[in-house]
């Protein structure tokens, strides 16, 4: 999950990184009302999840309270990137002497974490390591050793920060790695990280994306996912407990087991070749169990995103056998009543299969059509979502 800048910097400011002050509004006047309270000029920060919002228009100095909610009213409902900002950070503004890049982030094609920093700061860093690859210091983080004074004393000379702020910016690069560990972050990007006209070091933006993996042991962060900017039905599945990715074709699918799901997803999208070039709607894994509950609450997902013209529910009876699929189906259908409009392809093998068609095939309900073979259900299912 990424985070907003502001809430970056609230983590930061929390294992001791040094930030300044700000609010986060959503109004004009809240902007001209954060800015009295601060003092002094301050800027304004589109809060959206992309960078570069310096350059779109994003972030604009205001001197007084008057002017910070012009310039906010200019920046609320600006589109970066294809965000939309419903939100502004007002914080105060610090003059600038010199601006530097820093970042820990998990090095996957090592298989370990790694640290960058760079002088060269406040412009993009793709731009610094196409141009000026010297000027990106990289060094790899043993994950057991972590960052320590000394380690980050020597990124510290490997990115060649001046000698006045070497010590101040080795601490904040222990802080950094505190905050990177504590959180159970993938990336800490501060960009720019400044020195001030006082000689002071300050991370004056911040990127952070959490491993959701880790949600288990960091409740705490369940209060930093942006609700009004989730995808509704995502939020709906995961309510349910339910694995669900969105996609952008026609066809939903519902299996049971990731490895079932994925495979499911290549068979529709080559069978969509030959239907109007329809493609997967959806992944969605019901999980080992495919109770009537769980099966409806899938459908229910599937069948709310206007996309879906056809829905393949593939499943293999395991521990749960296909009868009890098959019944999970024909009850969950009923539960829809006329929500079900939609056609439904059904797949069952493995455990009971028998019965389990048979099931079905009593029930003959009117938008179910079961195939036996997983590719002649991918086929149907394309071909009733091309149809559409
Ligand atoms: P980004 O463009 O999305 O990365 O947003 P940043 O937070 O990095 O802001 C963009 C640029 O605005 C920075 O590189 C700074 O040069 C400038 N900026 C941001 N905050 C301040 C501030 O408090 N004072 C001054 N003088 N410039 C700022
Ligand atoms: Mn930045």
């Amino acid at each position: 999950m990424d985070l907003y800048e502001y809430q970056a910097k609230e983590l930061f400011a929390s294992h001791g990184v040094p930030t300044l002050p700000g609010a986060v509004v959503t109004e004009p006047q809240g902007a001209k009302a954060a800015a009295a309270e601060l003092g002094g000029p301050v800027v304004i920060k589109a809060q959206v999840k992309t960078g570069g919002r310096g350059k779109a228009g994003g972030v604009k100095l205001a001197e007084t309270p008057d002017e910070a909610e012009t310039k906010a009213e200019g920046i609320l409902g600006l589109d970066i990137k294809g965000h939309v900002t419903r939100k502004v950070l007002v914080t105060t503004a610090s003059d600038i002497a010199d601006e530097y890049y820093f970042s820990f982030l998990l090095d996957r094609a090592n298989r370990n974490f790694l640290a960058m920093a760079s002088v060269e700061g406040g412009m993009e860093i793709e731009e610094v390591a196409a141009t000026k690859p010297e000027a990106l210091a990289k060094i790899a983080i043993d994950p057991i050793q972590g960052v320590d004074k000394a380690k980050a004393e020597e990124i510290v000379a490997a990115a060649k920060f001046p000698a006045e702020v070497a010590d101040q910016v080795a601490d904040v690069i222990v802080q950094l790695w505190d905050t990177f560990v504590a959180e159970d972050a993938t990336l800490v990007e501060v960009n720019p990280l400044v020195k001030d006209p006082q000689g002071k070091i300050i991370a004056l933006d911040g990127k952070v994306t959490l491993d959701e993996n880790a949600a288990f042991r960091q409740e705490k962060q369940a209060e930093l996912v942006d609700k009004d900017a989730e995808n509704p039905l995502e939020a709906k599945a995961k309510a349910k407990g339910l694995n669900y990715v969105k996609l952008d074709g026609e066809v939903g699918i519902i299996g049971n087991g990731a490895g079932l799901v994925m495979s499911t997803l290549d068979v529709v999208a080559y069978a969509g070749e030959n239907h109007n070039g329809v493609k997967p709607a959806n992944f969605l894994d019901i999980g080992g169990g495919a109770s009537a509950e769980v099966m409806a609450a899938g459908l229910d997902v599937i069948l709310g995103d206007p996309a879906v013209k056809s829905v393949f529910v593939n499943v293999f009876g395991g521990i749960t056998a296909c009868d009890a699929v098959a019944n999970g189906i024909v009850q969950a259908l009923q539960i829809l009543g006329d929500e079900a409009t939609k056609p439904l392809v059904v797949r069952l093998d493995g455990n009971n299969v028998e019965e389990g068609r048979r099931i079905l095939a009593e029930a003959n309900h009117p938008v179910v059509t079961v195939v036996d073979t997983m590719d002649g259900a991918a086929d149907k299912a394309a071909e009733l979502a091309a149809g559409a």
